[in-house]
């Protein structure tokens, strides 16, 4: 899921979703970031690829009933099997393709508690567990820090960002053509979204990694929204500091968590500037007062 725009907990999880959401209507939008790879929106997380001359390396999902639509525009750009589908974390919205692809011949990379997630679910936002996870559906190559994947042509480099969005989150860096996939470590007009395992400073701390790698013409697929750039996620991340900084204050003059969520502490400011409501404001306080040392 994302960071924290009003259709959060709709697409949160991946079977309650998949039920509301009407999959036949979804278009699929390729976009070209330049030397043979492309960012394609449809309904769940962006999906990257880059295409070699002998496979696909593919970033995240979707849901699980987008597959065909995903591969039906994949098939527009190239011939190649898509040889490895990375997971930048577990949510239903970027995973829920896996086991179609799988099938097909993809072989699933993700972080070890990617894994961990999908074979037991942690309760979503509604307080409900999604079940786990098939066999088939779970990454077969799993790594704890970091790892590279190749295909001729196209490289990426998988790196690990720990307890941001969740606890099994990567970053995926595509060297050749200078594009960084980073799944849901948010993004111009978001709110930090904090999930099982994630924590605000993992999440500053996350982005001040990705935003070491490449140069200013690095174009950035955000889990969810728009392409960007580093510019953005500079920005976005001057605003996780002052998210945090702002809840730490009231946290460290000992306030409780319902008197720091009453102070409103990003009102009227910082929620103007993201373009969020109080309900979001509020999930945000707690989350970050929950997760900040
Ligand atoms: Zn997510």
């Amino acid at each position: 899921m994302g960071g924290g725009g009003g259709n959060d907990r709709l697409i949160h999880g991946s079977a309650d979703a998949a039920q509301q959401q009407d999959f036949s209507k979804v278009d699929v939008k390729t976009t070209a970031l330049g030397k043979n790879t492309y960012m394609l929106e449809g309904a769940g997380g962006n999906v990257t690829i880059a295409v070699g001359t002998n496979g696909v390396i593919m970033v995240d999902a979707q849901f699980a009933p987008m597959h065909d639509k995903l591969k039906a525009a994949i098939a527009q750009i190239t011939k190649q099997p898509v040889a490895y589908l990375i997971n930048t974390h577990y949510h239903g919205d970027h995973t829920g393709g896996n086991a179609a692809f799988a099938k097909e011949g993809a072989i699933i990379v993700a972080h070890q508690n990617v894994k961990n997630r999908l074979v037991n679910p942690p309760a979503g936002a509604n307080g409900q567990t999604p079940p786990a996870s098939p066999p088939e559906a779970l990454p077969v190559s799993v790594f704890s820090d970091k790892t590279t994947i190749a295909v001729a042509g196209q490289s990426a480099q998988v790196i690990h960002i720990a307890n941001a969005h969740t606890d099994g989150d990567s970053v995926v860096y595509f060297p050749e053509a200078n594009v960084l996939a980073i799944g849901d470590q948010g993004g111009p007009d978001r709110y930090p979204n904090i999930s099982a395992g994630g924590g605000i400073d993992g999440m500053i701390a996350g982005t001040e990694a990705f935003l070491k790698l490449g140069n200013a013409q690095t174009k950035i697929v955000p889990g969810h929204g728009p392409l960007a750039t580093k510019a953005d996620f500079q920005a976005y991340h001057d605003v996780l500091v002052k998210i945090r900084d702002r809840i730490v204050k009231l946290k460290a003059a000992g306030r409780t968590e319902d008197q720091a969520v009453a102070a409103k502490p990003l009102a009227p400011d910082i929620q103007a500037q993201q373009k969020q409501d109080d309900a979001a404001s509020e999930r945000v306080v707690r989350a970050v007062y929950q997760t900040s040392k």
